[in-house]
């Protein structure tokens, strides 16, 4: 008797922009996809920044995975965190509290991204947290929102001056983008909020080791990007090594060595990404490389090297120095299911990937924004505006660009932020938070 056909099962490990195209890219195959996330939802990192500043809610820029999906039927979602990756018996196993499931593969594509680097100096995340998951975007709702209602309660204006003194270490587009919404709501949202406090004599510092904001934007942009963050209030601090973080504060050190403490409480941190450890698993199993940042060397076909069933894509790929953006993510995950696509008609395989860089673009203020596309350089309103109809167009579902929409012009035509609600939890639950409030000042150098 002959044997039933069983269908190709494809494993897809992440539900970031990597994983979710993928998924959707092998809906016209007779794959069976199995989308493998530690997380329920997909998440568009690039808008996390205005769910810490309060503009948006979580929902709308991570709706649930297995909705958006739902009428795909050849794709499944599960539950559960990859911890190993069996490449000889081709299974991933993935775990989750309530016990372990193994998942067999006949492809398989690895599109866990990336999380914060902290270049060795793991203890600073305590203080100044990261912007990767939701998670870190609530938490930083909490210490920014709570950082003025603290401050209104002090006495001691040199406390008052602690808790309304905001860092934020790296001077790429998130640390820029955070950097500006910061100053938006010191300077404009929480005007007339309080009683004791002026909340537009908060200091908002943008550090960064570098010599130049956006530096990968150029000269010409990356200078209006520093006047108009200049304009908006935020103290653009260059060429600064952060030598250390703790509670109330952080210290850095300048090119000639020279030392200077900036007293706060509410810091966070955008100045590097370091490659889930997936990648270094990958690497060790199959003897492929890793770069600096642990992302895994592939092949120009985005496979693993000697196991063309394997496909790495978005923020843990390294080919060709591609960057860790949205795009890459979007296209190496389209190519990998579009390799997947031939095998499964017996088609010819192992095409290179080939990228199609279509720009890059950060805001730094409501009406401001940079934008680099092709040979066109822009800044100001124009960039602006092509910001939020790329942004818009990128996020999923109908109803969440709608709401979008409205915060946006609540936001930015208007002075409000519906989303300021902190949770007890996320208040009282942070040892940063309660360390600070009982430290004395420090005394002045
Ligand atoms: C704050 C911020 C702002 C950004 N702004 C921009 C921007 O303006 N423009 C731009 O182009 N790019 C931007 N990026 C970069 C862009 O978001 C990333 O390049 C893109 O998300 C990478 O997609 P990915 O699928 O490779 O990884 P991710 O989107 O990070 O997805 C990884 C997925 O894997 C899951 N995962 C991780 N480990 C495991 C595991 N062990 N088991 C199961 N699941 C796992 C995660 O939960 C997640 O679902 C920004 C990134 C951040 C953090």
């Amino acid at each position: 008797m002959q044997e039933p056909r069983t269908a190709h099962r494809v494993v897809v490990i992440g539900s970031g922009f990597g994983g979710l195209f993928a998924t959707r890219a092998l809906r016209r195959t007779s794959a069976e996809v199995t989308l493998v996330a530690k997380t329920t939802h997909h998440l568009f990192q690039p808008l996390l920044y205005q769910v810490a500043t309060g503009i948006l809610a979580a929902g709308e820029i991570a709706p649930a995975t297995r909705h958006i999906l739902r009428d795909q039927r050849n794709a499944r979602v599960l539950l559960g965190e990859v911890t190993s990756i069996d490449l000889e018996a081709r299974t991933v196993t993935s775990v989750t509290p309530s016990g372990t499931t193994t998942t067999p593969y006949d492809s398989l594509i690895v599109a866990a991204g990336a999380a914060p680097s902290y270049f060795g100096n793991d203890r600073f995340a305590e203080h100044a947290p990261g912007m990767k998951t939701i998670d870190d975007a609530l938490e930083m709702r909490g210490r920014i929102f709570e950082a003025f209602e603290l401050a209104e309660l002090e006495p001691d204006p040199t406390l008052v001056q602690r808790w309304l003194t905001f860092v934020v270490v790296g001077a790429g587009a998130t640390g820029v983008e955070m950097a500006g919404q910061i100053a938006e709501l010191a300077h404009r949202t929480l005007k007339g909020n309080f009683r004791n406090i002026d909340p537009s004599r908060s200091r908002i510092v943008l550090l960064d080791a570098a010599p130049s904001v956006l530096g990968s934007f150029g000269e010409r942009l990356s200078g209006k990007a520093t006047r108009e963050l200049e304009d908006i209030g935020v103290e653009v601090q260059l060429g600064l090594k952060v030598v250390d973080v703790d509670a109330t504060g952080i210290d850095v050190v300048d090119g000639a060595g020279k030392h200077q403490r900036i007293e706060s409480v509410c810091k966070m941190w955008a100045a590097g990404v370091s490659a889930s450890p997936l990648g270094a698993q990958l690497a060790a199993a199959s003897g492929a490389k890793v770069d600096r940042t642990g992302r895994v060397e592939v092949n120009p076909d985005c496979t693993l090297p000697g196991h063309p069933d394997v496909f790495v894509v978005g923020d843990l790929m390294a080919l060709d120095g591609l960057p860790g953006v949205a795009q890459v993510a979007i296209q190496s995950a389209e190519h990998a299911a579009d390799q997947i696509a031939r095998r499964i008609r017996g088609d010819d395989v192992g095409l290179p990937f080939r990228y199609k860089d279509k720009g890059s673009m950060a805001t730094v203020s409501r009406f401001h924004a940079v934008a680099s596309v092709g040979r066109l350089r822009l800044a100001g309103f124009p960039a602006w505006v092509m910001w939020l109809v790329v942004h818009l167009l990128y996020l999923v579902g109908f109803k969440n660009r709608l709401t979008t929409v409205l915060h946006w012009t609540h936001s930015f035509v208007g002075r409000g932020r519906a989303e300021r609600v902190i949770t007890s939890q996320q208040v009282l639950g942070r040892s940063a938070i309660e360390g600070a409030r009982r430290l004395p000042a420090a005394p002045p150098e």
